[in-house]
C-alpha cells in the first residue's frame, strides 16, 4: 500500500519523492538548478530508472527531471487520472456506406498510459466508438489492427502488407479506407501506396494526430471525423493525406498522395501539398474540392495491387563537402538505387563525380532530386548537371525527394533492367511528376488563407 503512493519510484527519487512529502499524482512545483517546473507526478514503470522524475507539464508534455538538479518540491494539489475509454459496440445502419480502418499505430492510435507516463498505442472499434461517437452518424466502420508501431517503423514489409489488406477490402466491395498512421512517415507510406494500389475505385484515407487523445489540443478526433467523412462520401478514388489545413479546427485538407509532405514537427497543420495545390477542404459538413483533375469514384471492386519494393535503395540529401566515400560505400554494400536529394537545380560538389560514374557503371540508377523540394531538377543550366548527366545521373523533374525514393524501391523491385526502371520512374503514376506547378500553388493553402490574413493584419496594424 505504502508504496502504491509512489508507484516505481525507487532509489534515489523514491527518497527525494519522500523528504519532501510527494506522492505521485500531486500537482507540484520543482525548483531545479535549470529552472522550476510546474506539473503533475507522474507515476513510473518498474523498468524505468531510479533517476527521474516525471512531470506531466500543463502543456500535457511529459518531462523527467534529472534528481541531481532538484533543489525543492512543493505539492499545491492532487489529481488522481483514471484513463479509460469507454467501449461500446459500433452501430451499423443498411443505409450508411461501409468504411475499413485499418491501424498502422501512430499517436493516432495511442493513449497515454499513466501507469509508465509513456504514450502507448490503443485500437478498438468499440474504443474508438467509445472516444469519437460521431464516426457512427457517418458510416458502419470495421477496424483491423494491422501494426501498432510509431511509423518511423514503418517499411517496405509493412507497406506491401497494407497493399494487400487494402486489395482483398476493395475486392470485398468496401467503400471506402482509412488508415491510422504515424505522422512523422506518412508521406512515405501514402507514396507507397499510391505506387503499389493502383486504379483504385474507392477513396483511401490516410489520417493520423500530432496531438495524443489525452491532451486538450489533440486533433485526433477531428481528423478521424474528416478521413472517415472523405472515405465515405469523397468522389476522389486516390490515395489521400487528410489533416489539419489551419492551425485552428476550422477545416482539413485532402493532400494528394505523391505530393504531400509533413513539414512541421509540431504544428497540427503540418501535412502541406507541395509543387501543386491540394486536392479538397473538408469540414464535419462537407468536402469541397480544391481542383478537378483527380479519379473518380467507381462502383466496381477492380484494383491493382503491386506490392514491390527493393529495399537496397538509398536517399542521401547532399551537404557542401560530402565525401565520395559516402556514395563507395552504398554501391560497395550492394546498394542498387540512390536518389540524391541535390542543391538548387540539382547538384553536387565535383569530388562527387568519380564516385558517382563509377556507382554507374556497376548498375546502380542514381536519380537526383532537389532540396528547395519545390520546382524542377534542371540538370542543363550549369556544367554541373550536365557532367553528373554525362556520368549517368537521371534527373527526377520534380519529384519529391522521399517520393522519388519510394517510387525508385517500387521499380526496383519489378525489375533489373535500368531502362525499364528509368521508364517506370519517369513515367507518372499519380501526379509524382506533373508537367507544371501552378503559379499560386506555392502560397494558397500553405498555412490556411485565415493564418495569412491574420497575419497580415499585425503587419499593417
Ligand atoms: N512519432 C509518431 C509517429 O509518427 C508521431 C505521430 O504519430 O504523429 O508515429
Amino acid at each position: 500500500m505504502m508504496n502504491d503512493i509512489f508507484k516505481g519510484y525507487k532509489g534515489k527519487a523514491l527518497e527525494i519523492l519522500k523528504k519532501y512529502n510527494i506522492r505521485v499524482w500531486s500537482e507540484a512545483t520543482i525548483k531545479t538548478t535549470r529552472g522550476d517546473f510546474k506539473g503533475i507526478v507522474l507515476p513510473r514503470s518498474e523498468n524505468d530508472d531510479d533517476l527521474h522524475i516525471v512531470l506531466k507539464l500543463d502543456n500535457g508534455y511529459n518531462i523527467g527531471i534529472a534528481t541531481n538538479t532538484i533543489k525543492q518540491i512543493k505539492e499545491f494539489g492532487y489529481k488522481e487520472a483514471h484513463y479509460k475509454i469507454p467501449e461500446k459496440e459500433f452501430p451499423t445502419s443498411e443505409d450508411k456506406p461501409n468504411i475499413k480502418l485499418f491501424g498502422t499505430g501512430g499517436t493516432i492510435a495511442s493513449r497515454l498510459d499513466y501507469r509508465t507516463g509513456a504514450v502507448i498505442p490503443a485500437f478498438s472499434p468499440g474504443e474508438l466508438y467509445g472516444a469519437v461517437p460521431e464516426l457512427a452518424d457517418i458510416c458502419n466502420l470495421t477496424t483491423e489492427k494491422l501494426f501498432a508501431v510509431f511509423s518511423e517503423n514503418m517499411g517496405p514489409h509493412q507497406y506491401k502488407t497494407l497493399a494487400v489488406a487494402i486489395g482483398e477490402a476493395i475486392s470485398q466491395g468496401i467503400e471506402g479506407i482509412v488508415i491510422g498512421h504515424g505522422t512523422d512517415t506518412m508521406h512515405h507510406t501514402a507514396s507507397a501506396l499510391s505506387f503499389m494500389v493502383q486504379n483504385t475505385p474507392v477513396p483511401i484515407v490516410m489520417v493520423g494526430s500530432q496531438r495524443s487523445s489525452d491532451r486538450p489540443s489533440s486533433d485526433a478526433a477531428l481528423n478521424l471525423i474528416h478521413a472517415v467523412k472523405t472515405a465515405s462520401e469523397s468522389d476522389i478514388a486516390e490515395v489521400l493525406v487528410c489533416m489539419f489545413g489551419p492551425t485552428s479546427d476550422e477545416y482539413g485538407l485532402l493532400h494528394r498522395g505523391t505530393r504531400v509532405r509533413k513539414m512541421h514537427s509540431s504544428y497540427r497543420s503540418t501535412f502541406r501539398t507541395i509543387g501543386d495545390i491540394p486536392l479538397a477542404m473538408v469540414d464535419r459538413n462537407k468536402i469541397t474540392p480544391l481542383q478537378q483533375n483527380y479519379n473518380h469514384r467507381r462502383k466496381d471492386t477492380q484494383v491493382n495491387i503491386l506490392p514491390y519494393f527493393e529495399q537496397k535503395v538509398s536517399l542521401i540529401y547532399y551537404y557542401p563537402n560530402m565525401q565520395p566515400d559516402i556514395i563507395d560505400s552504398l554501391v560497395d554494400n550492394g546498394y542498387r538505387g540512390i536518389v540524391i536529394a541535390g542543391t538548387g537545380l540539382g547538384h553536387v560538389n565535383k569530388p562527387l563525380y568519380p564516385a558517382i560514374k563509377r556507382a554507374c557503371q556497376k548498375n546502380v540508377a542514381i536519380y537526383m532530386t532537389v532540396q528547395t523540394l519545390w520546382g524542377y531538377t534542371h540538370m542543363f543550366v550549369y556544367d554541373t548537371g550536365r557532367d553528373l548527366m554525362s556520368n549517368g545521373v537521371i534527373p527526377a523533374d520534380n519529384m519529391l525527394p522521399e517520393v522519388a525514393y519510394i517510387k525508385l524501391g517500387w521499380a526496383l523491385g519489378q525489375t533489373e533492367d535500368l531502362d525499364e526502371v528509368k521508364k517506370i520512374m519517369l513515367t507518372p503514376v499519380i501526379d509524382e511528376i506533373t508537367e507544371r506547378e501552378p503559379y499560386n500553388g506555392y502560397l494558397v493553402f500553405q498555412g490556411g488563407v485565415p493564418e495569412i490574413e491574420q497575419f497580415l493584419k499585425k503587419i499593417h496594424k
